[in-house]
């Protein structure tokens, strides 16, 4: 099995379990009111890294189909997200030169969240969206969006009938694809010598330095690093060309990516971060054991000193942000069912649903200042990379509230 038995970024069988993680179910299939009585499967969380290519990797159990066919979420909800989408697409015009000719292709586009910025430019744009319920909200905003996986196969299709794309973005969306080679000799048939491709994704090295275990979750099949892009791409006539650190999901790498005879001209200050982040990985030592070890030590008291508050908490728990990161520390820790009593989230596709398996309940701000605002409560806020928006919001509403984070470590806000 890729991911598990071989490597799924170089068929290497030099694979080593680096973290595991007990039992989880899908972290983001929600539950319906009507399903609560089935039992849903949990399957074994376990991230395993290859010795050869450095890749962070999850086998695989279930069809892309099932996962990603129907999928809730809906970047277009965070107003912080938002501005910084648009600053990028301002910064990409501007560095290429776009012009209205030119074609700007997403993978993963989502609901047009961040193609509608180039639009608003006159630049040509193409989504690409398998999510159907998402690429049908995009079409109707105006936004030419084919509902789709991307492929190598697609790719081939798509060149007959398009030029080839200036910019190729496929932001948090590579960390997720099953078949990491296709995908990659996909992206080598879009590109041509003034293509530039932006991949953006979490980092490896946060799972070690920054404790952010909670990003393993099923459907995030790999965990990306300059090193393993570096040293995979040219098998695929790519390049790594530049690096630039990101806030996204508590510290990203935005992967510039060329192909190797490219006439791209990057800023001074992503090459010199390619090589500064590639010493960092380094030093890091992300294909030794014994590094892996103590992280899953340190893993492991944490998640006991968090199954301990929750337990012993003065105030009734509820969660803020029915996030994948919540159904992996909430299934990790083994919290006994009914210690969150329910979790605050505005988004529309997430309303009414309940998490995967703790199941818990799903409100919205609105029914929890209808019915509960006047007690007070423990908030844990599951998305801690946006704890600083959404504590201002909790305050607004749920005053008499205490506002914590769980990791690194559990902290009041
Ligand atoms: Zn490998």
């Amino acid at each position: 099995m890729r991911g598990r038995d071989f490597c799924r970024g170089c068929n290497s069988q030099r694979v080593f379990i680096a973290l595991n993680l007990g039992f989880s179910p899908l972290a983001n299939r929600l539950v319906e009111a009507e399903n609560l009585e089935s039992a849903e499967p949990w399957y074994p969380l376990v991230l395993r890294v290859c010795e050869n290519c450095c890749l962070g990797q999850l086998g695989e159990f279930n069809s892309d189909f099932e996962i990603f066919r129907d999928y809730p979420y809906l970047s277009s909800t965070s107003s912080t997200w938002l501005e910084s989408n648009k600053n990028f697409a301002k910064t990409m015009i501007e560095q290429l030169n776009l012009q209205t000719e030119d074609l700007v292709l997403e993978i993963a586009s989502n609901d047009g969240y961040l193609l509608q910025y180039f639009q608003q430019s006159q630049v040509e744009v193409l989504g690409i969206e398998p999510a159907l319920n998402v690429a049908t909200i995009a079409s109707i905003n105006g936004i030419p969006t084919s509902p789709e996986f991307f492929s190598e196969n697609l790719a081939k299709k798509l060149i007959t009938k398009i030029k080839s794309p200036r910019l190729v973005i496929a932001k948090n969306v590579v960390a997720h694809v099953p078949d990491l080679r296709d995908f990659l000799r996909g992206i080598s048939v879009l590109a041509s010598s003034d293509t530039l491709v932006v991949f953006e994704a979490p980092t490896i090295t946060n799972i070690i330095n920054k404790m952010q275990f909670d990003t393993i979750y099923h459907e995030h099949f790999s965990y990306l690093s300059a090193s393993f892009f570096d040293k995979i791409l040219p098998e695929f006539k790519l390049k790594l060309s530049g690096i630039e650190k990101v806030e996204t999901h508590g510290g990203s790498l935005r992967f510039f990516i060329t192909t190797d005879h490219s006439g791209v001209e990057l800023p001074k200050t992503v090459i010199t971060s390619l090589h500064k982040t590639l010493l960092e990985e380094q030093s890091v030592n992300l294909t030794d054991l014994s590094r892996w070890e103590a992280l899953s030590d340190l893993v492991g008291k944490s998640l006991i000193e968090f199954r301990n508050w929750v337990l012993n908490s003065n105030n009734p728990m509820i969660g803020y942000g029915a996030a994948a990161k919540a159904v992996t520390l909430l299934s990790a820790a083994q919290i006994p069912r009914d210690s969150i009593l329910f979790c605050i989230d505005n988004s529309e596709g997430k309303i009414n649903h309940f998490m995967p398996g703790h199941q818990i309940p799903i409100i919205s701000e609105a029914e929890f200042k209808l019915n509960y605002e006047v007690n007070s409560y423990n908030i844990l806020i599951f998305p801690w990379n946006l704890k600083k928006e959404i504590s201002e919001r909790i305050r607004s509403f749920a005053p008499n509230s205490h506002i914590f984070v769980a990791l690194p470590k559990v902290e009041e806000v």
